[in-house]
């Protein structure tokens, strides 16, 4: 197998070099200005969605002078739809130190010194505009090295190993082309799926390709899931106004500020055969069966639901309040509690102890829990959840059973 060179890569470059507004033409030096500013526009950010700012930047701050020198409202204005705040904040104090001194530094550990401006744009910038020999490692160039060399460590523990293996080729004689060849490549050929290899310089050198295993490079951890936690989520209807008791969520950490149907602490050993000890005011509680199922970033989440009607002219406890059905769709309700509305919701709703049990739906995301309900007809299909559909699953008049 022979090895993969930068000279081949290049040689595919000059054919087909993106054009980048950002890009100065071949044999033009390219402006530090429009490298650092196209490159922090970048930052988990499509080409795209960048092209339409980086020409209104250009346009009312020329050059980083006139960039340090405007308010922070005009910046964060003109930055206003392109997300990651934090960047334009950081781009603004940027642009003020650069000015300070009247250059951008011209290395990457200059460069690194300046807000906003991490190992991987510190790179692009050194090599781009100052043809330093710096690697410019991101996520396509990582995907790019990870298939060329089959590195089945995962990330995010490869990046040492690539960051070497794409140094190691970086050539002295044009750095800055170097990195955006192979920025071209991640992006044009050696997408994420479905690699176009037969168009590729490196096909013949690429260690993924000959095994037949582009597609599963990068390697990856998979994510830790986090521990299971349990709950209880008490849903009161109150009869006459059919409206749902509901709070606020605090305003800090998960969820914060939106409502939800009050309920328990969710805790891994939590107990839902002692859940009544978190209802919210005396009624006819009664449990429904199955649990139902959320899934977080970091943990899992079962809750089990608690369904009373209680009367007309009961009043919310303090910090809580009843929103009629009709009204849900006002409230900032996330998935988890319209999950659990509508598992308590949907089905036919009880009128005080009536019996026999209800036919409900057991669970709303996963196979049912074995619950010893005798069912009396077909199951009902799960609503959707989208809140119009929601409102019109809660709008529902009560059935007497
Ligand atoms: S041969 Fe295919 S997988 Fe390998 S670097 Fe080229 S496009 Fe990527």
């Amino acid at each position: 197998m022979p090895a993969a060179t930068a000279a081949d890569l290049l040689t595919w470059y000059d054919r087909h070099r993106r054009a980048l507004p950002w890009r100065a033409l071949p044999g033009v030096r390219p402006d530090p200005y429009r490298v650092w500013l196209s490159e922090v526009m970048l930052q988990q950010t499509t080409v795209t969605a960048v092209k339409p700012y980086f020409e209104k930047f250009l346009t009312l701050f020329p050059n980083v002078k006139a960039l340090a020198a405007a308010p922070e409202e005009a910046v964060m204005s003109a930055w206003a739809g392109l997300g990651y705040y934090s960047r334009a904040r950081n781009l603004h104090a940027c642009a003020k130190a650069v000015a300070a001194v009247g250059r951008f530094p011209d290395t990457e550990e200059g460069l690194r010194k300046l807000p906003g401006i991490g190992a991987y744009t510190a790179g692009a910038i050194a090599a781009i505009a100052f043809d330093r020999p710096a690697a410019a490692v991101d996520g396509n160039v990582e995907r790019v090295m990870t298939r060329l060399h089959a590195i089945e460590t995962p990330l995010p523990a490869a990046r040492a190993q690539i960051r070497l293996l794409t140094q190691a080729m970086v050539p002295h004689d044009r750095p800055g082309d170097f990195a955006q060849a192979v920025m071209d490549l991640g992006a044009t050929l050696c997408t994420p799926k479905r690699p176009a290899c037969a168009l590729c310089p490196w096909m013949r050198p690429c260690r993924a390709r000959a095994e037949g295993l582009q597609d599963t490079f990068p390697r990856k951890l998979k994510k830790e899931k986090g521990i299971l936690r349990k709950g209880a989520a008490f849903v009161a209807l109150r009869a006459g106004d059919e409206a749902i008791l509901l709070r606020t969520r605090p305003p800090e950490g998960l969820l914060g500020s939106m409502a939800e149907p009050p309920g328990s602490p969710w805790l891994p050993d939590y107990d839902p055969a002692k859940g009544l000890l978190d209802a919210p005011l005396d009624a006819r509680w009664k449990r429904l069966p199955g649990v139902v199922k959320h899934g977080f970033t970091h943990f899992p989440l079962e809750l089990t639901v608690f369904f009373a009607r209680v009367a007309a002219g009961t009043v919310a406890p303090e910090g809580m309040r009843f929103t009629p059905r009709e009204k849900l769709d006002e409230e900032p309700i996330p998935g988890a509690m319209k999950k659990v509305l509508a598992h308590a919701l949907a089905g036919p709703v009880p009128v005080a102890v009536a019996a026999p049990p209800p036919v409900r739906e057991p669970d709303l995301a996963t196979p049912p829990e074995p619950e010893p309900v005798k069912r009396r007809g077909p199951i009902p299909k799960p609503p959707s959840l989208r809140p119009s559909e929601l409102a019109r699953v809660v709008k529902r008049p009560p059935k007497a059973r």
